[in-house]
Order: C-alpha cells, then sequence, then structure tokens
C-alpha cells in the first residue's frame, strides 16, 4: 500500500517542493509514497476565511484557531496518526522516524504566526514534534525534515537494503567518517587501516572512530548510550568491593 503524507497548511504549494527532487522524488513518481498537501483555509467559515485571531492576554502575532484547525484534521481524518510541528514538541528521533516509516503515513500539522491556540491539543490526539531547539518561520520546513527522514526508509526506496541501518543515530551513536579516493589530497590520507583490506580491522576502526566521536562530539547520545548498555566493568568492581 502507498504510504501517505497529508499536509495541512496555509502555504501548500510549498510541497512537494525539495521531496519532488532525487530519491524521495523518486519514489514519488515511482507511487512508493503520495503527497496530499491540504491548505488550512478550506475549513474557515466566516466570509473573510480567517485562520487566525490575536493572542489571548495580549501580546505580539496572530494565533491559529483551533476551531478551524480541528475541523481540517477532522476533515482529513484517514487513521493515520496525527503530528503537529512545534518547538515545544517532543525532540524528533530516528526511532520515531522508523515508526512512522513503518506504518500507513502521518498527517502533519504545519502552524504559521504564533503558533496553534493550546485548546487543539486538549480536544484532539495530536502529538507534538519539534525538529530541534531553534525556530523556524513555519512549519512547512519541518514536515520537509521529518518526511524526507520517513520516506528514505520506505521498502524500495534506498538502493542497497543494509544502508539505512548503518547510520549515525541507529546504533544510539555517531556513524564513523568517510574517505574515498584520491588516497592523498592536498597532504591528507586516508586512514592506513581503510586501505589495508582486513575486513575485521576496518570494522573494529570504525566501532572506535563512532564511540570516540560520540563521547567527544555528544556527550549527551554518549551517556544515553552509556546507560543502557547496563553497568561498566568499573562500577561492577566498584560494586564487588562494596559487598
Ligand atoms: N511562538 C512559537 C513559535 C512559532 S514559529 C514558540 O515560541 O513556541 C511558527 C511555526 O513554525 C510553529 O507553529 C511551528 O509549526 C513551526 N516551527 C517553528 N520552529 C519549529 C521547530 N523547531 N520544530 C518544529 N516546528 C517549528
Amino acid at each position: 500500500m502507498t504510504w501517505t503524507a497529508t499536509i495541512l497548511t496555509l502555504y501548500p504549494e510549498m510541497f512537494p517542493g525539495s521531496l519532488g527532487q532525487s530519491l524521495a522524488g523518486r519514489a514519488l513518481t515511482d507511487g512508493i509514497w503520495s503527497i496530499n498537501p491540504r491548505n488550512i483555509r478550506d475549513w474557515a467559515t466566516d466570509k473573510h476565511r480567517s485562520v487566525d485571531d490575536t493572542p489571548a492576554g495580549g501580546g505580539p502575532g496572530m494565533v491559529l484557531r483551533a476551531d478551524v484547525v480541528a475541523a481540517a484534521v477532522d476533515g482529513v481524518a484517514n487513521g493515520t496518526p496525527v503530528l503537529a510541528m512545534t518547538p515545544r514538541g517532543a525532540p524528533l528521533t530516528q526511532a520515531r522516524v522508523r515508526a512512522l516509516a513503518a506504518g500507513p503515513g502521518v498527517t502533519l500539522l504545519c502552524g504559521r504566526f504564533e503558533g496553534f491556540d493550546e485548546r487543539l491539543f486538549e480536544a484532539r490526539a495530536i502529538e507534538q514534534v519539534s525538529i530541534g531547539d531553534y525556530i523556524l518561520s513555519g512549519g512547512e520546513v519541518a514536515v520537509t525534515v521529518l518526511l524526507d527522514a520517513c520516506v528514505r526508509l520506505l521498502p524500495g526506496v534506498m538502493g542497497a537494503a543494509l544502508s539505512g541501518v548503518d547510520e549515525s543515530f541507529e546504533t544510539g551513536l555517531l556513524e564513523h567518517p568517510h574517505y574515498t579516493r584520491p588516497p592523498e589530497w592536498e597532504g591528507y590520507s586516508i586512514p592506513d587501516v581503510l586501505r589495508s583490506g582486513d575486513h575485521a580491522k576496518i570494522a573494529k576502526w570504525r566501532t572506535e572512530r563512532s564511540e570516540q566521536d560520540t563521547r567527544l562530539r555528544r556527550p549527551d547520545l554518549w551517556q544515553r548510550h552509556s546507560d543502557a548498555a547496563g553497568p561498566s566493568p568499573s562500577g561492577a568492581r566498584r560494586q564487588k568491593k562494596e559487598e
């Protein structure tokens, strides 16, 4: 069955955008997934077709109305999980992306202005998702990020079936660095081990670099990885001493 992305936005013409190119674009043409951008404004009820109003309590900007957005969500309901893009949401992870890709598709809500009337999230089962700790001007780019991450995992999209499992984050670690020809460039060379042809040694080097780079660059990931791996040998020793 075709994996379907339904997008509720004020700018449907922004899609497929970059998702119409390269890997995702080819998958779209091949019918592996489909994209259905819908204008939230189509569910507006007044003669000005308004979708937003001034913030309760005052302050700058406008807020997307709960009644209009909820009507849009109800109007496109097709059983797929509904996710709203917001910096207040749970950070998007590769694990969440993988789970979404394994399902029938997604319904995605793009915010604009100051975002959504909070009552939307009380009245409807909507997952709030953030793509990082910075503020975009709208949810469309965030949706593009999420869909790009999902689509590359759909069966038949990536050439080598295995190339998805080895990437950064799939193991909870950053991936090892890559090199290609020429072997010497501006005085810099490819690590000898990668040219040794010794596959066991190469695998060991890659694991070590993956661990080392994660420890140095992403102490947060490293901590989680170490916690998940259970008590370290030194921790175990410490415990033994205490007994
Ligand atoms: N006033 C809001 C930001 C609104 S930005 C706040 O401070 O939380 C306008 C819209 O852009 C949001 O409704 C959301 O849909 C999108 N957006 C901005 N930053 C985002 C992020 N980091 N992740 C996901 N969506 C984001």
